[in-house]
């Protein structure tokens, strides 16, 4: 068990939960009665707390907001028809938050403070966790710099911080996405494989171009050559070609998604052939024209799955096999939906109990 004695908690005399209807809140802007918060400072976590959820004050010289050190991480906890609360595999993003922290000369985040914060928070705030058939509580952990100092080195303190807010009914709209071959979301050698802020702040301005050309969202390539697809917006991309699900493999350019993960074990439980490799643009254009290009999506915790209904590349579009026909990816939505409302069995051993 975690030891979580030493965090201090503070309840909230007034909770919110009953202002909203948990089960349709706009996603991202209502935020749960309490939030966890951990500092580093002296060489050491310090302290860690729970207290209402509200702003706190801080210096504009704080160094995250100058020099970036800002990691984050997003999962998601569901309730079962008895009304209890578990994560969807935490465990896999307090590790990816440390592989992280390492990358961005941060401290890493011990398992007590991360799991023992977490797990604390949603019992104090599991009447946020919506109940119905889609929704779910978004957690939000991250860890930010925060020196009052202007100067270019790695912080001497940090928070950790962990905030919810409920996503009542999460429905993924497909998407049309445009293969990006200008712009670089990661390189070789970068930080590509780390949920660092500036990744997302640089994806904003390409994504913008390609939403005023009619797409939600862009695929990128590979910044050396511009000839292998990477990933789709901020989502692991995977495609059905033939019978084998194929998806990029993992490198420093290519975030290790959890979703991605859970979706390649279930199509290998369910025997289906998977390849983690290069898959090159012609290689997909190619199948297109073969007819064998069955099932393209984007796959990350806030959508799950988000179908991708078309591909734009250069001047021309290559429309896609309707979404219904989409048997794989359909069904991996259906089972992982089961698995996180407690309606089919966690043979894998993916839902963490808080209790
Ligand atoms: C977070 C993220 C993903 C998806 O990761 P999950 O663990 O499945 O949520 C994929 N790509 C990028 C760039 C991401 O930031």
């Amino acid at each position: 068990m975690i030891a979580n004695a030493d965090i201090k908690i503070e309840k909230t005399t007034h909770s919110r939960v009953n202002e909203y209807d948990v089960n349709d809140v706009p996603f991202g802007k209502c935020f749960s009665d309490h939030m966890f918060i951990a500092e580093y400072a002296n060489g050491k976590w310090e302290k860690s707390y729970i207290t209402p959820y509200k702003d706190v004050p801080m210096s504009f010289a704080m160094s995250a907001l100058h020099y970036g050190q800002a990691i984050f991480e997003g999962m998601k906890a569901y309730k079962n028809a008895e009304g209890e609360v578990s994560i969807f595999r935490p465990l896999e993003n307090f590790k990816r938050l440390n592989k992280s922290a390492i990358r961005m000369a941060m401290p890493e985040v011990p398992e007590e403070i991360f799991m023992g914060g977490l797990l604390e928070l949603l019992k104090l705030d599991a009447a946020w966790v919506p109940t119905s058939e889609s929704g779910s509580l978004y957690i939000r952990p991250f860890l930010i710099a925060t020196d009052e100092a202007i100067g270019v080195k790695a912080s001497d303190t940090y928070k950790f911080i962990i905030i919810t807010c409920p996503a009542g009914k999460y429905y993924s709209e497909p998407i049309k996405v445009l293969i990006e071959t200008n712009y670089i979301r990661a390189v070789q050698g970068g930080v590509g494989f780390v949920k660092a802020a500036g990744n997302y702040g640089r994806s904003l301005y390409p994504t913008k171009l390609a939403q005023q050309k009619g797409y939600q969202q862009v695929i990128w390539t590979d910044g050396a050559t511009h000839s292998f697809l990477e990933e789709s917006g901020t989502m692991n991309l995977i495609f059905v070609i033939g019978n084998t699900v194929v998806t990029p493999a993992l490198s420093d350019t290519i975030l290790a998604g959890i979703t991605r993960d859970s979706v390649l074990a279930l199509a290998r439980e369910w025997g289906m052939g998977v390849e983690e490799r290069k898959i090159s643009i012609t290689e997909i254009l190619e199948a297109h024209a073969a007819g064998t290009l069955k099932e393209a999506f984007g796959v990350g915790t806030a959508a799950t799955i988000a179908q991708i209904i078309g591909i734009g590349y250069k001047e021309d579009y290559y429309p896609l096999p309707a979404v219904e026909e989409r048997k794989f990816s359909n069904k991996v939505d259906e089972t992982l939906r089961a698995i996180r409302k407690g309606k089919a069995a966690d043979t894998l051993g993916w839902m963490f109990k808080v209790k």
